[in-house]
């Protein structure tokens, strides 16, 4: 048996087309998350790697031309030349330092407040005192991204040998804006791509459900109308097409056990012909309907004779293959449209629709002879023969007939009469008795 999990989710509960949409959405959000987050890395990386590129070469040219400057202390041309510096706003500090570490001449910008003019200052000259021994600025280019700066440190030589430096700290405002809008922008692209992955999401979904839907229709049409022939057409041949064979197979299979259950319920198993039950039902469709019709029927019962002679001289598989051989005679001998049944033992029963008498009595005639010439081997070259007793009753069903074991009876005394009467016969009932 296949039971529900007992902690069962939300999840669980949701139709199937909105597990895939929102697993689709899920998955397609993921990935794009990852995938912008790496991009995003990147474009940081290298937009701060440019900025600092151009910080490298406005360091590199104000180095050149304060070489002299440096050289000769000259303190109000550094300074002249520092404060052009002031046409770009996002440098903030520029310290022209000599060879021992003292400031020659800064430029510091407005926009640069005094705590943070100290903390640059304190890395230059902590830089310095690392530097200690060397001349200032001898340790080569340095470069620094901090928490809302950058900053270039350029040794400055003078015939070969450092005499001091150049240090330029800028703000990283123009980074973060690049970074904001490129953020932004992947924020948009992902949302679009999003958007028309749930969109085509929707419409795509239909490819999975439809035929899971088709199936659950099916099941249901099943289950409610118990048809069990209605099997399901497909031409795929994905994995949806084993389901629906495997559908279509156990319908079979359901179809083949019914079948094969009222095959035994209503036919006798030794003989293929129908049984008591399925006997008495057919009978009592043919007399309300030749009582609704105003016709006739003709009811003929049948007995071996002395049937018990022949279990007890040939065995009881003989005695069946006699009943067999009586079962195809008596289907050969009545009409299509007749019924032709054991009720059990060795008693038959026909029933002849819409005829005569005549028809009815020429039936019964054809039987008895039929038995009567019909060689049944009991051994290979040993045959027997038997005969059969036959009792006719011919009438159109009244309503208190309507009751077929009254019409059985009427047939079953005319049988006596005919075993009395020495067997190997018909009688005929006298139709004045019902
Ligand atoms: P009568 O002419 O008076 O009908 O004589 P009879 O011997 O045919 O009468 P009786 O009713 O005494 O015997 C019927 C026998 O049918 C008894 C039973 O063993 C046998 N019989 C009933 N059903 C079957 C069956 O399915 N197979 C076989 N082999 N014998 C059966
Ligand atoms: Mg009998
Ligand atoms: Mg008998």
């Amino acid at each position: 048996m296949f039971s529900p999990t007992p902690n069962e989710s939300m999840f669980d509960r949701i139709s199937i087309r909105y597990k895939l949409i929102v697993l689709l959405g899920l998955s397609a959000a993921l990935a794009l998350f990852i995938s912008s987050a790496f991009t995003i890395y990147s474009t940081y990386l290298s937009e701060s790697r440019s900025s600092l590129r151009v910080l490298h070469q406005l360091t590199d040219v104000i180095s050149e031309n304060m070489r002299a400057a440096l050289a000769f202390s000259d303190a109000d041309s550094a300074r002249a030349m520092l404060a052009s510096l002031h046409a770009d706003p996002h440098i903030l500090l520029a310290v022209v330092s000599d060879d021992a570490g003292r400031i020659l001449a800064e430029y510091r910008s407005t926009a640069l407040d005094a705590g943070r003019e100290q903390v640059f200052k304190q890395v230059l000259r902590r830089h310095a005192g690392e530097d200690a021994g060397a001349p200032h600025g001898a340790a080569g280019v340095e470069e620094r991204i901090g928490d809302g700066f950058m900053g270039v440190l350029h040794p400055i030589f003078f015939e070969g040998k450092p005499i001091g430096s150049l240090a330029i700290v800028s703000d990283t405002q123009l980074l973060w804006a690049k970074i904001r809008e490129f953020v932004l922008m992947q924020l948009a692209s992902s949302l679009l791509t999003l958007g028309l992955l749930l969109f085509f999401s929707l419409k795509l979904q239909a490819l999975f459900t439809q035929p899971i839907m088709g199936l659950v229709n099916a099941m249901q049409a099943v289950a409610r109308t118990k048809n069990y022939r209605a099997a399901l057409a497909s031409d795929r041949r994905d994995e949806f097409r084993s389901l629906y064979d495997g559908f279509n197979a156990m319908l079979a299979e359901i179809r083949e056990r019914d079948d094969r259950l009222s095959r035994l319920a209503t036919t006798d198993a030794l003989t293929g012909l129908a049984n008591r039950r399925q006997a008495m039902e057919i009978m009592q469709a043919m007399v309300t309907r030749a009582q609704r019709k105003g016709e006739p029927l003709g009811v003929i019962m049948l007995d071996i004779d002395f049937f018990k002679q022949v279990n007890d001289r040939y065995g009881h598989p003989v005695g069946d293959r006699v009943l067999q051989e009586i079962a195809l005679v008596l289907q050969a001998s009545a009409r299509e449209y007749d019924l032709v049944a054991r009720l059990g033992g060795e008693e038959f029963l026909v029933l002849c629709e819409s005829g005569t008498q005549e028809a009815t009595v020429a039936v019964a005639e054809r039987i008895r002879q039929g038995v009567e010439c019909r060689r049944i081997e009991h051994r290979p070259g040993g045959f027997l023969s038997v005969t059969v007793s036959l009792g006719v009753y011919f009438a159109v069903p009244q309503p208190a007939e309507a009751r077929i074991e009254s019409m059985i009876k009427a047939a079953d005394e005319a049988l006596f009469q005919a075993k009395e009467a020495g067997r190997n016969r018909y009688v005929v009932a006298s139709t004045e008795r019902a």
